[in-house]
């Protein structure tokens, strides 16, 4: 593949998008919204590529017209793709920095082109900068290059920074929304709608995107990257089917997916807060990167959320929500040490929200690393 990785599931919503275009009253805003990795983006690019297809049939656009070809190179003139971009080093004038900005969204669009499988970018502050959001607004008001019309797609909305402190990115997106052009529609992609502000959130129309069957998930694992049926089927229970996420799990050629370590560290993190030792706590702490990337610490945070939901299910004796799965015999060993964890599955679920909190604000991850296990160990071993 080369291009754009197939969109899979959300058979439905391509449906009614479809028959919203056929009837010519597809709203000019959309907010696509649901977990990280279920195929947002993508499917803002497939309504983008069906918008512009010279011969679409119901739902799917034809695949094999000038203008489908272009979208599924990402490379249709009309076809605009937003998302969050590291800060560029400083450049000076805002003219300079628009350029960088513009620069840097090429360069990552050729490497997704190249790498369509390449998985989510994870460990990095990311944003999506004021200067990009005058692009949009340029091209927003100018005419479509090829045909009549123009999709504009920004991924992970809610990394319009920051909104609060700094509105004018969030400004920059509202005037669109405001005096949206005939010819555009405006797609805008978010995890958690809450995320986005309410003046941007409500001037779109909100479509809820949910997982996919894990079976589909898991055949996908399968067909495309020829994986064991086993090792498929691990991965598809962890990606809670979502399909980006699959992704991070799958082994690469240099070892474990991305996400696949993140996990495995928050295992050692949960397994320190059980085997009540403090000196294991202490070294868990320590093993964190001083400066460690705060992305990465936050992730790593969602998944000890995971592991301890799982600890809580196994301790309930309800084995069949556990998520890891691949881990079920030391998931059962731990709980044995922390029999009442199912009843501590609240507080240690508000600790770890907590240290996410310290962490956006920017306490040392060490600290709030130790201050959490051991924090944890009390919740789980007093519950
Ligand atoms: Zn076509």
């Amino acid at each position: 593949v080369s291009g754009l990785a197939p969109l899979l599931g959300h058979g439905e919503v391509r449906h009614s998008l479809a028959r919203a275009l056929e009837r010519g009253d597809l709203p000019g805003s959309l907010l696509l919204h649901g977990p990280v990795g279920v195929g947002k983006q993508r499917l803002g690019l497939w309504l983008g590529q069906r918008l512009l297809c010279s011969a679409p049939g119901d739902p799917e656009p034809c695949g094999r017209c000038a203008n489908c070809r272009f979208s599924l190179r990402i490379e249709h003139p009309d076809l605009h793709w937003f998302f969050p971009l590291a800060r560029p080093k400083s450049v000076g004038s805002a003219d300079k920095l628009s350029t960088a900005l513009e620069d840097a969204r090429a360069a990552e669009l050729a490497a997704r082109r190249a790498e369509p499988y390449r998985g989510p970018r994870t460990g990095e502050n990311l944003g999506i900068f004021v200067a990009q959001m005058q692009t949009l607004r340029r091209i927003a008001i100018a005419r479509p290059s090829l045909g009549r019309r123009k999709l504009i797609l920004v991924g992970d909305a809610e990394r319009l920074v920051p909104q609060e402190s700094s509105p004018e990115a969030a400004n920059a997106l509202l005037k669109v929304l405001e005096e949206p052009p005939a010819d555009t529609t405006l797609v805008l992609t978010v995890a958690d709608p809450e995320g986005l502000l309410p003046t941007l959130r409500s001037r779109c129309l909100p479509v809820r995107l949910n997982p996919l069957p894990l079976e589909e998930v898991e055949a996908f694992l399968i067909s495309e990257f020829q994986l064991e049926p086993p090792t498929a089927h691990a991965i598809a229970q962890l990606s809670q089917g979502c399909p980006g996420q699959a992704l991070g799990f799958k082994p690469g050629p240099d070892g474990p997916g991305p996400l696949e370590s993140q996990r495995q560290q928050a295992r050692e993190w949960l397994e320190a807060a059980v085997r009540s030792d403090p000196l294991t706590r202490l070294a868990a702490a320590h093993r964190l990167a001083p400066s460690g990337a705060r992305g990465t610490f936050a992730d790593t945070l969602g998944f000890l959320g995971l592991w301890l939901r799982d600890l809580a299910a196994q301790a309930a004796g309800a084995e069949a929500l556990v998520v890891n799965t691949d881990a079920k015999p030391l998931l059962a060993e731990l709980a044995a040490i922390v029999p009442g964890s199912a009843r501590g599955a609240a507080a240690a679920g508000r600790l770890v929200e907590e240290a996410l909190a310290m962490g956006r604000n920017n306490v040392n991850p060490q600290l709030t690393l130790a201050w959490l296990l051991e924090g944890l160990r009390q919740a789980l071993h007093e519950a």
